[in-house]
């Protein structure tokens, strides 16, 4: 590795952040007796923090985000060149990159053709309400205004997104929320909220059209989900839940929205999640990895069909989407994302992602032999959780404290791993996996072997 800072530069850094940073979703009350940790260097899937030690990142970056990797020199390399050629002008205008990769993209999105620039999941996702919002208003007379979103499943860290949230830890306390939000139940076969259902994907499903219902169709205008539930559990929907969806969209004239900020380029094996169940959406947000963390960019893609609601002869001032990201016309995202994109396809790293990821189930499915304390192993590609229970017949959930040690120990090996973490009340006990879709077997084995050693650990 190469620690560019000496070691009075890195205590002078680390004292300015302890002085001065607030760091997200973090009780800063640790600190107060501590140091914190910073990651100063990264390469391939590997980190390395101020005291030069190396860790293996089986997360991403933390948020599953660097898809392809740390120290991609060839990304670098193209935002420098896009950001001395033009770094910005307001997104109104066009830009060469941003051109270039909504073509690419679409490329792998059939029946979808637009895409609008804007730098985060969230925001990505509040576009989609705007967009069904001033659709209700100008189309439907004001009805359809209505968003449903699942149960688990999270779109943010807005007011708007927390209220289209389901994991009320993040919402709490956050609130008056505004109004129109809806929730329907998730579809976590491994905690049946249908006992006795022949099919539990058409039930969990049925039990979307039964809101709909209950709501009245005419006021519903989007469902909104994530292709598999990511932080709220690791919940792959069980067979015949999407074709179902699909159909009860269609019957109501709902728009489907596909949150894949998780799972979108690459993640789960396809270049995006949804592509695995054949379905169409209407609309497919993404953003983490869309330049795997080398700059900040998201997109919400939607269809014709929708875009041309948008239009007129330009007689209705409120006619087009009045709606703007300031560093959507920011040059450096679609930089990124073009490069990571080829990245992705010359290194072949959706084939990598499916055997990997296999590998990863496999070993975590093998652990379920040594560990009782593992009730379910989930996952699709490289995004893969393991759920931990006191016992499997009860499917008590673990302490979050007890997930938390299992966290901490397998740091102190030298592996990041992650865990639903104050999100879901009672529930927060799932460790998630999510690591770059370069990981070799070698390193699923040793990501595999520090959980081992943790769980034997931690629950003996
Ligand atoms: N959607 C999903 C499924 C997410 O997991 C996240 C963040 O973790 C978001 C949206 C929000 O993305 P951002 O943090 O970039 O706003």
């Amino acid at each position: 590795m190469n620690i560019a800072q000496t070691a009075n530069d890195m205590s002078s850094i680390v004292h300015a952040d302890k002085a001065h940073v607030w760091h997200h979703l973090f009780q800063h009350r640790a600190l107060d007796n501590a140091d914190p940790r910073i990651i100063v260097d990264g390469k391939g899937l590997r980190v390395w923090d101020q005291n030069g030690v190396e860790l293996i990142d089986a997360v991403s970056g933390g948020v599953w985000t660097v898809n392809v990797g740390f120290g991609r020199e060839t990304i670098a390399d193209a935002v420098r060149d896009q950001l001395l050629k033009m770094n910005y002008f307001a997104g109104v205008l066009g830009s060469v990159p941003g051109a270039e990769y909504a073509e690419r993209l679409i490329e792998k999105m059939p029946g979808l053709s637009r895409v609008y620039y804007s730098n985060s999941g969230s925001e990505a996702n509040e576009k989609v309400f705007k967009m069904v919002r001033q659709i209700s208003h100008r189309h439907h007379g004001g009805r359809k205004s209505k968003i449903l979103f699942r149960e688990r499943d999270y779109h943010g860290t807005t007011i708007a997104t927390l209220a289209a949230g389901g994991q009320p830890q993040r919402a709490a306390m956050y609130g008056p929320f505004p109004d129109g939000f809806v929730e329907v139940p998730h579809c976590l076969e491994y905690r049946s909220q249908f006992p006795g259902a022949e099919d539990y994907g058409i039930a969990s499903a049925n039990a979307i059209e039964e809101v709909i219902l209950r709501e009245g169709p005419d006021t519903v205008g989007l469902l909104c989900l994530e292709p598999i539930t990511a932080g709220g559990g690791v919940i792959v929907p069980p067979g015949g839940y999407w074709e179902r969806v699909q159909e009860i969209c269609r019957k109501y004239e709902v728009l489907l929205h596909i949150d894949e900020v998780v799972c979108g380029v690459g993640r789960t094996g396809t270049w995006f999640g949804y592509q695995h169940y054949g379905i169409r959406p209407d609309f497919v947000t993404m953003a983490k990895g869309v330049a795997s963390g080398y700059a900040a960019i998201s997109c919400t893609v939607t269809t014709e069909a929708v875009f041309d609601m948008f239009k007129d002869d330009g007689s209705d001032p409120l006619g087009y989407f009045r709606d703007i990201s300031t560093f959507g016309g920011c040059t450096a995202g679609p930089a990124a994302a073009l490069e990571n994109m080829r990245i992705i396809e010359d290194e072949g790293l959706l084939e990598n992602t499916t055997r990997m990821g296999a590998r990863l189930m496999d070993n975590l499915r093998a652990l379920m032999d040594r560990h009782a304390v593992i009730g379910d192993v989930r996952g699709k590609g490289l995004f893969c959780g393991a759920e931990l229970v006191t016992d499997r017949a009860s499917k008590e959930p673990v302490d979050e404290k007890l997930v938390q040690a299992v966290v901490a120990s397998c740091n102190r090996q030298g592996v990041i791993i992650g865990a639903t973490n104050r999100s879901l009340p009672g529930f927060n006990n799932t460790l998630c996996l999510a690591p770059a879709l370069i990981v070799t077997a070698d390193e699923v084995d040793q990501i595999t072997g520090a959980i081992d050693t943790a769980l034997a650990e931690v629950f003996g």
